[in-house]
């Protein structure tokens, strides 16, 4: 395991030692990344990778996953001291649990330099900008509420990658208040990731995400459990193939962070399923109707709308 980990730590730092097109100068002296997991960890390697940042320090809830991180060459140095670990800090990312984003800007509130820009990279946008205006004071002006929308079914810093970013969309939803150089710092970084940046309001991206992003999940997740619950579970797993695989693949996500997730964007996730019911009722009629063709122009429509979806443009 130990070697492993070292093998897999040479192989990342020998990537970013290759990388020749780093920025003459640093675009952040000191990055502090609360939540080194997927997304912490991929956003500290995507940084070091472009030679964009000097200083990585993670905080986190597990030493384990902390020990693995620095080992993996993702952060420098391990803080057990949020206060102590933003000092001097040019950016502080949040990439921790919904749940916990609270909490989190409640430590750092007091001890935040006049210069040090705060992000955030959580699925959900209108609580998280809630909840740093009330914590963070006069501070909330250098808050910059962010979204990457890339991620996999993995948790943790041993599922982070440097090029999880590339080419994808950062969702930002700056507020009225919000500071043009905060903004600035922060969307050149994910640049540097890869990223392209769209804006967007808060209530924008939750409605669209409780639509395409987590309704999908929660479907996803009560499939799978759906199977579990029949007494003869096992040999209706046993009798799955490919359609049940690619449908429940993200089953495989974090519990807590899809628990978060629900509970932050609750109205626009009771909505999002309202009107899925409602058409999956519709689906059901057809089906106790032994309605072939209603079922079929249902179907073929979907798949119209599937393929144009995916059409390369
Ligand atoms: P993850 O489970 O891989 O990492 C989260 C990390 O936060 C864990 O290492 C955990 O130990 C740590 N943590 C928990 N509580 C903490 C606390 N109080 N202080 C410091 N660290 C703490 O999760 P992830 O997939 O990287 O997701 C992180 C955030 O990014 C979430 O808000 C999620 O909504 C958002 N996000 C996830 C994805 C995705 O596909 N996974 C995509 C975009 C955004």
């Amino acid at each position: 395991m130990k070697k492993k980990l070292e093998a897999e730590r040479e192989s990342r730092v020998g990537r970013l030692r290759a990388n020749k097109s780093r920025p003459d100068k640093l675009l952040i002296g000191k990055l502090v990344v609360f939540g080194v997991g997927l997304i912490g960890g991929s956003f500290a390697l995507a940084m070091k990778q472009c030679g964009a940042v000097g200083q990585v320090v993670g905080v986190g809830r597990s030493r384990a996953n902390l020990n693995t991180a620095r080992r993996l060459g993702i952060i420098d140095d391990i803080a057990t001291d949020p206060a102590l670990a933003v000092k001097d800090a040019d950016l502080v990312l949040l990439a921790v649990p919904l749940g916990q984003t609270k909490a989190v800007l409640a430590q750092i509130a007091p001890h935040l330099a006049p210069h040090t820009v705060v992000t955030d990279a959580g699925s959900t946008k209108r609580d998280v900008i809630e909840a740093a205006r009330h914590q963070l004071g006069a501070a909330f002006v250098r808050f910059v509420p962010a979204h990457p929308i890339a991620g996999t079914e993995k948790s943790g810093a041993q599922a982070a990658f440097a090029d999880l970013f590339k080419l994808r969309n950062l969702i930002v939803t700056p507020q009225p208040e919000t500071a043009a150089r905060a903004v600035k710092l922060v969307t050149s970084a994910w640049k540097l990731a890869g990223m392209r940046i769209l804006t967007m309001s808060a209530r924008e991206h939750d409605r669209i995400f409780s639509l395409v992003s987590h309704l999908p999940h929660l479907l996803s997740f009560t499939a799978v459990g759906n199977i579990a619950g029949y007494p003869d579970a096992a040999t209706l797993f046993q009798h799955t193939g490919g359609g049940f695989r690619d449908l429940t693949r993200i089953a495989g996500s974090s519990p807590e962070m899809w628990r978060d997730i629900c509970l932050a964007n609750r109205d626009a996730v009771l909505a999002a399923l309202d009107g899925f019911l409602s058409d999956l009722e519709a689906v059901r009629g057809m089906v106790e109707a032994s309605d072939g063709r209603a079922l079929e122009e249902k179907f073929a429509a979907a798949r119209r709308a599937r393929a144009k979806w995916l059409k390369p443009s």
